[in-house]
């Protein structure tokens, strides 16, 4: 029979993508399921982007393009990170990919050796400490607790490094705890990075748009230009501009490191989808004041799920900052048994009842290195968020 190669022997598929086949199994049977686990917006690419994409088929731009993005999308993304972050990134310190996720392997594939160490903060996306496994590093998780506000502290990053380490990866605002980082928060950890010069820094901010109640997002290169030179400041158009689908992501960082991901990527996939290119164009360098409108609305939906949760015997839910997930602590069911007998010891058998028996999806802290929780995406209509938590609400009251 088959044998996986040893690299991904200790990665099965990821706990969300098994969830979300299950509930859609049990939806195909009829069951009325409700799942708060897609971590996409549920809103449609703007029309501008769409008519960009049909216009550069039009124009035939559907061959390879450069290898790592085309010059007029590294130009639009220079321009972007300028105007938006403060960040000058000249255009071959920028590279394209299919989605912010091909990024952070080409990254990694680009600059791990086996045995290489990288911090990663819990709760954490599920891909990053797979992707650093399968590039053969080795991820180094800390704990990054609700008491902590979901944020890596100084002092535990001092702890964290070693001479093996190679990179300390952030995420803000986080999936799935949607915490995010002020300039504040990021400020002591920037001197402990200055510290250990050996030591590069990777963050996501995928979620830069979708901040609330006025926070001001900001990004470690920007604060501290002395950080660019060993920073790789990950983005992408997946989450602002609804273009999952549409797979581009994008990077800046020191012409070296994007090189040498150049490379990797030119093994992968030769190119970023050309048409998609150009749409991205169009995202970057059109309107942006639908983003807005678009956070407002899910600024709404978070304010209702975090007082419906909260309202819930047992559950413990943070206001996040920022992204479209909560976040909530479930330590207060742990220990109650269910209607049918089964008793709840973790989050993933939280989740697990909801799933059965009050049919809404939602995954445990464990598929991101932290428990006893579980994340909600609230990327989702209103309707089915009350109508979820009403399911909730009940299936939480009958537990003894
Ligand atoms: N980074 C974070 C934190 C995410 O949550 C996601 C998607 O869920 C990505 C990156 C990947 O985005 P992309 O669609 O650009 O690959």
């Amino acid at each position: 029979g088959f044998q996986p190669a040893s690299r991904i022997a200790s990665i099965g598929v990821s706990t969300i993508l098994q969830i979300g086949a299950r509930a859609n199994a049990m939806k195909r049977e009829g069951l009325p399921v409700i799942i708060l686990g897609a971590g996409e917006p549920d809103f449609d690419t703007p029309d501008n982007v769409k008519e960009a994409a049909k216009a550069a088929i039009d124009r035939g731009e559907t061959k390879y393009t450069a290898l790592d993005g085309s010059p007029e999308l590294k130009k639009a993304i220079a321009g972007k990170f300028l105007r938006e972050n403060g960040i000058d990134y000249a255009v071959d310190e920028i590279t394209v990919a299919a989605g912010a996720k091909q990024i952070l392997f080409n990254a990694f594939m680009a600059s791990l050796n086996p045995g290489d160490e990288v911090i990663i903060p819990t709760p954490y996306w599920t891909s990053y400490s797979d992707i650093v496994e399968i590039c053969g590093g080795v991820p180094v998780l800390i704990p990054c607790d609700a008491a902590a506000g979901f944020r890596l502290k100084a002092d535990q990053l001092e702890k964290a490094i070693t001479p093996k380490t190679r990179w300390l990866l952030l995420n803000s605002p986080s999936n799935p705890s949607g915490a995010a980082y002020s300039q504040a928060d990021y400020l002591p950890l920037i001197e402990v990075m200055l510290r250990h010069p050996h030591v590069w820094l990777m963050v996501d901010d995928m979620y830069e748009h979708i901040v609330y109640d006025g926070f001001r997002f900001t990004t470690p290169v920007a604060i501290e230009p002395r950080l660019k030179s060993r920073a790789l400041t990950v983005n992408g158009v997946s989450k602002a501009y609804a273009m999952t689908g549409w797979r581009i992501g994008y990077a800046g960082g020191p012409k070296a490191l994007i090189k040498a991901m150049a490379v990797i990527q030119s093994q992968a996939t030769s190119c970023p989808c050309s048409v998609s290119q150009a749409a991205a164009i169009a995202a970057l360098n059109g309107p942006q004041d639908f983003l807005r409108e678009r956070t407002a609305s899910f600024q709404k939906r978070r304010d209702l799920v975090v007082g419906r949760l909260n309202a819930i015997e047992g559950l413990d839910c943070l206001v996040p900052e920022g992204a479209f997930y909560t976040f909530s602590g479930c330590a207060g069911v742990l220990g109650t048994t269910t209607p049918s007998g089964k008793t709840i010891a973790t989050d993933a058998d939280f989740c697990a009842y909801l799933l059965d028996e009050a049919h809404v999806a939602v995954v445990p802290g464990s598929a991101f290195g932290l428990s006893p929780y579980f994340r909600i995406s609230y990327a989702t209509s209103e309707t089915d968020l009350v109508e979820a938590l009403d399911r909730i609400e009940r299936a939480c009251a009958a537990l003894r």
